[in-house]
């Protein structure tokens, strides 16, 4: 499929940010038009022997597969895809597997899902397959023994408590190691013993040499490689030593000639270390010149809503979601199951630009983005969510038993290209409970007894009452027809009415499972402070209903959505939606009252 196509097709115009001034000025400069790429992600001296680099620019999403994708990674995600689109550049799907523990196939495969489903594309000519991390370990561990024969690295065998206690803080400068001394021969007899596997899994560490007085404690001599006997996804037991993060992520953008490497804020500190690893590399002739940069954006902080990977893993494990994909869930499955459109997440991040600095977004701006994304094609449909009977007492009088009155609306308002639904008027119907009182509050302009209502796309009925159980529940609404009033028909405006309410028919309605979902959590910032996340989930998060559908829903796919008229946006649940059974998701209400 070759470059990707634009994350947003809906708002032509995106205005500029830091991120885009970085990039426009680096084009405008050519800083990188000398690069050369052999086709793969290589060293330096194999790029070169390559054409020279047609794309523009390179970035890339880089998820660590142990979990996964959610709402904030989709910003990661739109942001690099999206940008690499603009600039006529390629964005690299990029599995960060350097730790060996966490890591699994299944999370794999969902990232890859997920990432084609919000509609990005990271496959180049001839090259198919996402990048991983773990395929450089041989380059990576070639680095380190570069940095070690030019005396830029040392084996530093301190306990692990010494090490914390000499890296001193903030206020305090480090205590340089006894073992930084250690000449060079020394040092990569030491870093070979490790990799041999003749030396425990803790007892030393490879250790950039830097400067252990630096103002910026990463600075301070950084560790570069554990030993940790570990089976590894990719790799098996072929290492018993493995990079650590700031080591390998920097080396990973360089093998694939990454120009622009945007990553969250907490990065912003390791950002000396990424420039100081990849300027010696450089120097050394390993990697392509110039060397990417990294650049710091405010990563996404949505209300009601946690991102965490760990504590999303511990809603799952501990059953207070269904799983992965609970339509509760800010996963991107999760969400997707729940009926949010990809176009809805990338006009949501196009709306929410990038910043500089940490700030919230309120989660009704997710909400407003799928109505409008949804509210433009989305079929509509009558439901009743909350079933009462209501029965025309003089239908048969003047209709006819058992006879019934097709009515029909507009697929959609708008689009009379769509054609339309049909559904029965006839003696029995089912309306919402709530459209009925016996005492109506005031400005209540529904049913109520001596009040006048339409019933959409059907006819003008007076409420003349209703009946009760024994313990005065309603259980029948009655109401009797005024003549000549169909929707559509000449003279049916003729009586003015002040309440329009949906129905179904109770001979043609379809009974169907509806999943009312409402946010996870019941506070804004569950998990800021010192909330326990777990004790601030919304008790009311799902109710589930028995419905009455319009049969247009009879032939519902699962992922078709909808939107049922007054109710807000549905969605054929796409795990349990059969034909004859059908399962709706509510997605959102027609108007964020979420907390009003
Ligand atoms: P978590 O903390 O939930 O485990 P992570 O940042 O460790 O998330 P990674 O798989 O390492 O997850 O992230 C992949 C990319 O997604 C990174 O570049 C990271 O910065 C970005 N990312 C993760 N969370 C957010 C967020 N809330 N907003 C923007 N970008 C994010
Ligand atoms: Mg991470």
């Amino acid at each position: 499929m070759g470059y990707m196509t634009s994350a947003s097709d809906k708002e032509p115009l995106k205005p500029s940010n830091f991120l885009r001034q970085a990039i426009e000025r680096d084009l405008e400069q050519g800083t990188y038009a000398q690069r050369h790429w052999s086709g793969q992600p290589a060293d330096g001296a194999t790029q070169l022997q390559g054409p020279l680099d047609a794309a523009k620019i390179r970035t890339r999403f880089p998820p660590e597969p142990n979990g996964y994708l959610h709402v904030g990674h989709a910003k990661s995600i739109c942001l690099n895809f999206g940008l690499a689109a603009d600039y006529g550049g390629v964005c690299h799907l990029r599995f960060d597997d350097t730790n060996p523990e966490k890591e699994d196939t299944e999370y794999v495969n969902s990232i890859i899902d997920s990432v084609r489903w919000l509609g990005f594309d990271w496959t180049q000519p001839g090259n198919d397959k996402p990048y991983q991390a773990s395929d450089y370990f041989g380059f990576m561990y070639r680095a380190a023994e570069y940095l070690v024969e030019a005396g830029l690295a040392y084996v530093d065998e301190q306990s692990p408590e010494e090490m914390r206690a000499n890296r001193g803080d903030f206020g305090k400068p480090g205590t340089d190691s006894p073992f930084r001394a250690r000449s060079i021969d020394e040092n990569l007899n030491r870093l070979r013993a490790m990799k041999d596997g003749q030396m425990a899994d803790g007892a030393a560490v490879l250790r950039a040499k830097i400067d252990m007085a630096h103002p910026n404690i990463n600075m301070r001599d950084p560790a570069l490689y554990r030993i940790r006997r570990a089976t590894h996804h990719n790799t098996g037991d072929q290492w018993c030593i493995y990079p650590m993060y700031t080591f390998a992520h920097p080396i990973e953008d360089a093998l694939e000639n990454i120009t622009h490497s945007f990553c969250t804020l907490e990065f912003e500190d390791q950002r000396p270390f990424y420039d100081w690893l990849l300027d010696k590399l450089a120097e050394g002739g390993l990697i392509s010149q110039p060397h990417p940069r990294q650049y710091e954006f405010a990563r996404l902080n949505l209300t009601y809503v946690i991102t965490s990977k760990r504590k999303l893993k511990q809603l799952v494990d501990q059953g207070h979601v269904s799983g992965w994909d609970d339509p509760r869930m800010p996963t991107l499955v999760g969400m997707r199951r729940r009926g949010y459109t990809a176009a809805a997440i990338r006009l949501f991040n196009d709306r929410n630009g990038v910043t500089k600095s940490d700030g919230w977004i309120d989660y009704s701006v997710l909400d407003i983005a799928l109505r409008d994304d949804l509210d433009p094609k989305a079929p509509r449909a009558m439901a009743v969510l909350d079933p009462v009977k209501l029965v025309i007492t003089n239908w048969d009088e003047l209709h006819g038993a058992g006879t019934l009155d097709a009515c029909s609306a507009p697929v959609h308002p708008h689009h009379p290209e769509l054609g339309k639904r049909e559904f029965q008027f006839g003696k029995e119907l089912w309306i919402e409970t709530t459209d009925y009182e016996e005492v109506p509050p005031k400005g209540y302009n529904r049913l109520y007894p001596g009040n006048k209502v339409r019933l959409k796309y059907g006819h003008v009925i007076e409420c003349t009452g209703a009946s009760k159980d024994a313990n005065g529940k309603v259980t029948e609404v009655h109401a009797s027809l005024i003549p000549d009033t169909k929707s559509g028909t000449p003279g049916a405006d003729a009586i003015k009415v002040k309440g329009v309410i949906t129905w179904v028919g109770a001979s043609d309605a379809v009974q169907a499972e509806v999943r009312l979902y409402d946010r996870l959590f019941a506070v804004a910032q569950p998990d800021t402070g010192d909330k326990d996340f777990l004790e601030e989930l919304n008790p009311d998060s799902l109710k589930i209903v028995t419905a009455y559908v319009e049969p247009s829903l009879a032939a519902a796919k699962g992922d078709d959505k909808f939107q049922f008229e007054r109710h807000g946006y549905f969605v054929a649940d796409r795990v349990d939606h059969v034909e004859g059974k059908p399962v709706f998701n509510r997605v959102a209400g027609m108007k964020d009252g979420w907390g009003k």
